[in-house]
């Protein structure tokens, strides 16, 4: 694997790989790697002739400046593990060269910015669909390979190859989780051990909800008190929010009829760390 941190050092490699025809699979990623990564740099290696990766905790998403500051970064161990899971090139932007100033644009997602993470994370879609751009235009990848651990962002993503005719093939893998059922994530990283057993029933309360639909419930607002009541239970959980959307457009339902799939996304607190989930269901 090699290590490149300057935009035009990766340019001239990937020109070089180009002229050989290889194919192309990307990983993007804010660092302080898990086995969800290490299964995104996987697919892409299996798919692809070269996998690039690239690590970097973009400043633009963050709503919150605290949230930035306590985001776990561990270099020379993510390092190690991109080689070990057979990443080839891993890019290594400074902030210094990719905003050499604070960019002017923004980029008005839309509807989607106006549900779930979007309505609660201002500015956040905005800020990765920069990022993912900037990224795209650097590395020009044949596919790009993200987790349903973000189900949104991969909305967003899907929407901003098709209005910008990235020709670049969007590829959602599943989330991987730990054997409790909490979705791997680097905000885990903040989690005491009692606080990593208590945030694995937040998958228990989306399983619940799972349940409940494939008995027959069919109001969201019921299979979100069944979720809410069983979370309530524990007081080191603070929801921000509990949702059950239309699983094609993540737009709020009031009740399941005529969809074919529902999303089940959560947001909560625990010990001071903002961690989400989802859970997908094919009706
Ligand atoms: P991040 O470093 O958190 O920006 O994540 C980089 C990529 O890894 C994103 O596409 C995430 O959706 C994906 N990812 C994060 N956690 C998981 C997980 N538990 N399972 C699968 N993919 C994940």
């Amino acid at each position: 694997m090699i290590c490149i941190r300057s935009i035009n050092a990766l340019r001239l490699h990937i020109a070089d790989e180009k002229r050989k025809s290889k194919a192309i699979g990307f990983v993007p990623t804010m660092g302080a790697l898990h086995e969800g990564h290490i299964s995104l740099i996987k697919q892409a290696k299996a798919e692809n002739a070269l996998c690039i990766a690239s690590i970097f905790v973009n400043p633009l998403q963050f709503n919150n400046a605290e949230d930035f500051k306590k985001y776990p970064i561990q270099q020379e161990k993510d390092i190690q593990l991109m080689e070990q899971a057979g990443c080839d090139v891993l890019f290594i932007p400074s902030v210094e060269e990719f905003y050499p100033s604070p960019p002017k644009l923004s980029i008005d997602i839309g509807a989607l910015d106006r549900i779930l993470e979007g309505t609660h994370r201002p500015g956040h879609f905005s800020g990765v669909a920069i990022v993912v751009s900037k990224l795209f235009n650097v590395v020009s990848p044949d596919k790009a390979y993200f987790g349903q651990k973000d189900l949104q962002q991969v909305a967003v993503i899907n929407q901003l190859v098709r209005e910008l005719n990235f020709p670049i093939e969007i590829i959602a893998c599943p989330i991987v989780r730990e054997q409790n059922g909490l979705a791997m994530s680097s905000r885990n990283m903040r989690l005491s051990n009692a606080g990593k057993t208590v945030a694995s029933n937040l998958f228990a309360a989306l399983s619940l909800i799972k349940q409940s639909i494939s008995k027959g419930e069919r109001s969201t607002s019921t299979l979100v008190t069944v979720g809410g009541n069983y979370l309530n239970t524990f007081k080191e959980i603070e929801i921000e929010y509990l949702e059950v959307v239309n699983g094609d457009t993540l737009e709020s339902i009031t009740e399941i009829k005529g969809v074919s799939k529902v999303a089940v996304c959560i947001a909560a607190h625990i010990e001071g760390v903002r961690l989400i989930d989802n859970l997908v269901i094919i009706l």
